[in-house]
């Protein structure tokens, strides 16, 4: 009976490691072979606080675990943005240099480090059998589990797997990765501290030994076979390995002299194993928040869809609020060219009534090659009627261009004379050009012309070798792509980077700012604030996910998405942040073409939101939808500008590149 209280004591303590450890490793993506370091941190600092002060359990397990959080964010520091390889090799030297520290230094008991200390008491009754000490370890445990959860799986989380998934594409949206990744690796020290300090006390000494780099591996290993980014995975790897000592002592009657060799080698199996059959681990992350009953549902939801009639209030994850939104008019409004009012001033109607199906919109579009590059349908109006083909400059019938944008319209970005050389190759030859607020502008021009590069200075995404990007009158160049996000300007990427293992709801819900979830001390002292906001959140970016129409595919994960839906989501991703200035990278490109129109809706309608879009596109149809100022890119340098129908009325564009 001792015997199975001894073994569930020590699976308490090894899960408080895994799961920890799962925190950095698993919601992260960063491998830390440091864990056990950590728990020596924690249990030295206890032992000696108990053998030399005095000190209680309670108190010196708390200070052990207040050193740990800080070694935790100082080793973090260096590893900030250079990826998992250099922090695998970061905490290899720490694990190294206390291991040393701890067998070396006299003051911490060589070899046999410090021995006799005082069994774990609480309220002057001393712990002492396994028995005794069990339901106290349980609570820790289950405390340690909580606190773990409401971490990882909050909003806090969420960009903790945002920035596992794509670290650039997280800091677009305006996150840090120096406050996430830091604070991490500060909480996750804490608990590896807090488990050391279980350990010393279990045991009643601190020896290097026990917190060697091969202890560090093996939570590495039960974070990876119970599940990676799954909390009690980690803790059934934690009861596998420690169960793996009796099995094979008691059951398979291993020579306890071979012991240790027969263990490695089961270890190395079951990850050989575990990386063939199940590389996600034995209960791998979860990763839709829709339940079985929600399928059901949202399949019967799809077919609504599909048949052009609303989504109903009761198919939403999130309850009926969506379509209170959306009769309310809240939501961003989709094309409806059904009528006669094309391109007038008149209100645009809401997505309900588009959902609706009023019939028309621009079907001609969705035939031909209107998607592609530089393809050109000829556009019908709901009644059948045709326009003009819009190669042929003279024709007239096919003009939304009817709200000609002032030319003396305010910049919210001024860029002069930026230039950008990837070793022999200049990328872009000294732009200069002004993105007026409230309204769109679009750059277009061939492949390689420059234009993503371009987006890529603007945002920080990499160093101009000259010149400076001017936003809102503040001089932005030299800033990271986070800080340039907060001040307001936010790019979608060419090639999507959606987080992919993530739905597309919480790809969306990641970018919206001001989420109290996002702070760990808030998830605990604040949590109806957090509670409260998290449902506005999700309610924002359901409204953002159904006006590019993609409410359908909320809780899928993007990696299963298809690119042009990735794409869609990707705009909502965007607009979700609040920035002022969006530069889109060729939001269509892919798009099925009834998307494109409702997603040209969507743009065109962003100005009287007091928003300002920069679009690089190819796609003419979706050009001519928006509107936009123009401006004519060909190697690295802005050639011309002005409206789509002049550019397209010089002769030698047309022939180039508008492929007359
Ligand atoms: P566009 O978006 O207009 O198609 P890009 O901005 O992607 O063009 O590319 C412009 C030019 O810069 C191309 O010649 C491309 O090969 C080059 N380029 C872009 N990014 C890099 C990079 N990271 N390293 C080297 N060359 C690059
Ligand atoms: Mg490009």
């Amino acid at each position: 009976m001792t015997q199975s209280f001894d073994y569930i004591n020590q699976i308490i303590i090894y899960a408080t490691f895994a799961m920890s450890l799962n925190l950095v490793q698993g919601y992260t993506g960063q491998a830390s072979i440091a864990q056990a370091a950590f728990g020596a941190v924690g249990g030295y600092t206890a032992a000696l606080l108990s053998v030399h002060a005095g000190m209680t359990f309670v108190f010196a397990t708390l200070i052990g675990m207040v050193v740990g959080f800080v070694l935790g964010v100082l080793v973090s520091l260096p590893a900030l943005g250079v990826g998992a390889d250099f922090v695998i090799l970061l905490t290899l030297a720490f694990a190294y240099i206390v291991s040393s520290l701890l067998g070396s230094i006299h003051y911490f008991g060589g070899q046999s480090g410090i021995i006799d200390v005082k069994p774990v008491s609480l309220f002057g009754h001393a712990f002492r059998t396994p028995n005794e000490i069990f339901p106290v370890f349980l609570v820790i445990g289950l405390l340690v589990l909580g606190f773990c959860w409401r971490v990882g799986e909050s909003g806090y989380g969420r960009v903790l797997k945002g920035l596992r998934e794509d670290e650039p594409a997280t800091r677009s949206l305006g996150l840090s990765t120096v406050r996430f990744q830091a604070s991490v690796f500060g909480i996750a020290s804490a608990i590896g501290a807090l488990g050391g300090s279980l350990f010393v006390y279990y045991y009643s000494q601190a020896a290097p030994a026990s917190f060697s780099l091969n202890q560090s591996i093996l939570f590495v290993i039960m974070v990876v076979l119970g599940g990676s980014g799954n909390l009690i995975g980690s803790i059934v790897g934690a009861a596998l390995i420690t169960l793996s000592t009796p099995v094979l002592q008691d059951w398979v009657k291993v020579n306890p002299n071979n012991a240790s060799f027969w263990q490695q080698v089961v270890y190395g199996a079951l990850l050989i194993l575990l990386m063939v059959f199940r590389p996600a681990g034995l209960i791998p992350e979860h990763v839709s928040g829709r339940p079985r009953w929600w399928q059901r549902l949202g399949s019967k939801n799809k077919a609504v869809a599909h048949s052009g009639r609303p989504h109903t209030a009761d198919a939403l994850a999130g309850g009926g609020s969506l379509s209170d939104a959306i009769a309310h008019g809240q939501v961003a409004p989709a094309l409806d060219l059904g009528g006669t009012e094309v391109g007038t001033d008149e209100q645009v109607p809401a997505l309900s009534s588009v959902m609706g199906g009023s019939g028309g919109g621009l079907s001609g579009l969705s035939g031909s090659g209107s998607a592609g590059t530089g393809g050109l349908g000829s556009l019908t109006t709901g009644e059948g009627e045709a326009f003009e083909d819009l190669d042929d400059p003279e024709a007239g019938a096919y003009h939304f261009t009817h709200q000609a944008p002032p030319p003396e319209a305010e910049a919210i970005l001024t860029v002069t004379g930026l230039v950008k050389r990837f070793g022999g190759i200049t990328a872009v030859a000294g732009v200069d050009m002004q993105v007026a607020r409230n309204q769109v502008t679009a750059l277009i021009g061939p492949n390689g012309a420059g234009k993503s590069t371009l987006f890529g200075l603007f945002t920080g995404f990499m160093p101009a070798d000259e010149g400076s990007v001017v936003l809102n009158g503040e001089e932005v160049r030299g800033k990271s792509p986070n800080a340039i996000a907060r001040l307001g300007m936010v790019r979608s990427f060419q090639d999507v980077r959606l987080f992919r293992y993530l739905t597309a709801l919480q790809n969306v819900m990641i970018a919206v700012p001001d989420q109290p979830a996002e702070f760990v001390w808030k998830l605990f002292a604040a949590p109806g604030q957090v509670r409260r906001r998290e449902r506005e959140v999700r309610e924002r970016a359901l409204e953002l996910l159904a006006s590019v129409g993609m409410l359908d595919e909320a809780n899928t994960l993007c990696g299963d998405l298809g690119h042009g839906e990735q794409k869609l989501v990707a705009i909502a991703r965007v607009l979700a942040t609040n920035a002022e200035l969006l530069l889109l990278d060729e939001p269509t490109s892919g798009v099925e073409p009834e998307w494109v129109e409702r997603v040209a809706a969507v743009i065109r309608e962003l100005p009287n939101q007091g928003k300002t879009v920069c679009v690089v596109e190819h796609n003419l149809a979706f050009l001519q939808m928006l509107n936009a100022n123009c401006y004519f890119m060909e190697a690295g340098r802005i050639r011309t500008k002005g409206t789509l129908d002049e550019l397209m009325a010089e002769e030698d564009l047309r022939r180039a590149y508008f492929g007359v």
